[in-house]
């Protein structure tokens, strides 16, 4: 089993990486990447935890990209961890992250909700800064009645909480990713809530900078959705990847993708330096 899109405590998953390693191997994954956002911290200590459970690791990373004026996910996987320009690229990006945590704490203050942006960073700790952090606080707080509802009423496009942010060009992030030796698969395309003709022009966009695959298989990915994904992959000639986007133990979603690559859709996989 292989999943090339998980998430650790470095950004906003629940599990250090060493635990979600352990629980990835219990589950029968074979080839993992970890994929926090705009962030590499977990890295050496999921090699390291991977290395001992006889898994093959792939160091990986989540990009966030501002295209459009709308957000798109680039996994990078493959890459080199110690790769100058994409450690400088993903620096600026804690940077923005930042300056947006503190003006979303401002908002949500006007709005009545106190301590925000302290209880966030608390809750974090060592970890980066995402709005999953705000969304656990307003949860905590009692402000809303799951995470679910804090992006609907807070912390989604519209809302009085919601700050959109400069991220990275798709261009430049594409090119951070082939510097450090990766393949940049787009994330979850049916997750953007865009109609099927904006995520064709995405899909233009991306394949014209330089994209090499995208997610055919992706966390809650329904039979249908594989298949509008495989027939996308094919149309663009994108290879394809799989990637439970796993954040937090849960009924629903567990790291390793169950459901196979549809025939015809090449596997990103192929593609991956050997490193032995
Ligand atoms: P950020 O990159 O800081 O804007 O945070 C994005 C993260 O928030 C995503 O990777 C998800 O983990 C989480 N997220 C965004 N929207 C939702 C949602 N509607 N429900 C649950 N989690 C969400
Ligand atoms: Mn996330
Ligand atoms: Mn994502
Ligand atoms: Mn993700």
């Amino acid at each position: 089993m292989i999943d090339l899109h998980l998430h650790s405590r470095a950004s906003d998953g629940t599990l250090s990486s060493a635990e979600l390693v352990s629980l990835a191997a219990a589950r029968g994954v074979r080839l993992m990447s970890l994929t926090d956002h705009d962030c590499l911290d977990g890295t050496a200590e999921a090699a390291a935890a991977c290395d001992a459970a006889g898994i093959r690791f792939l160091p990986g990373v989540e990009v966030s990209v501002s295209w459009d004026r709308k957000t798109l996910h680039i996994v990078g996987v493959d890459i080199d961890p110690q790769h100058a320009g994409l450690q400088a690229g993903l620096t600026r990006l804690q940077a923005v992250r930042d300056a947006r945590a503190l003006e979303i704490g401002r908002r949500l203050e006007k709005h009545g909700i106190s301590g925000a942006h302290a209880g966030a960073l608390a809750l974090a700790g060592e970890a980066r800064l995402t709005r999953t952090h705000f969304a656990r606080f307003l949860h905590q707080t009692g402000h809303v009645k799951d995470e679910a509802q804090a992006y609907r009423r807070f912390l989604g496009r519209g809302k009085p909480g919601h700050v959109s942010a400069e991220w990275a060009g798709l261009e430049e992030c594409i090119g951070w990713i082939h510097a450090a030796g990766g393949q940049a698969v787009l994330a979850h395309p049916l997750r953007y809530g865009f109609t099927r003709a904006w995520l064709v022009k995405a899909l233009t966009a991306f394949k014209q900078a330089g994209g090499d695959a995208m997610e055919v298989v992706s966390g809650r990915s329904s039979p249908d959705d594989v298949a509008v994904s495989a027939h996308l992959a094919k149309r663009f000639e994108l290879l394809g990847s799989v990637g439970s986007d796993f954040h937090a133990p849960s009924p629903y979603l567990q790291p390793g993708v169950q459901t196979p690559l549809p025939d015809g859709v090449q596997p990103v996989w192929e593609r991956f330096r050997d490193r032995n």
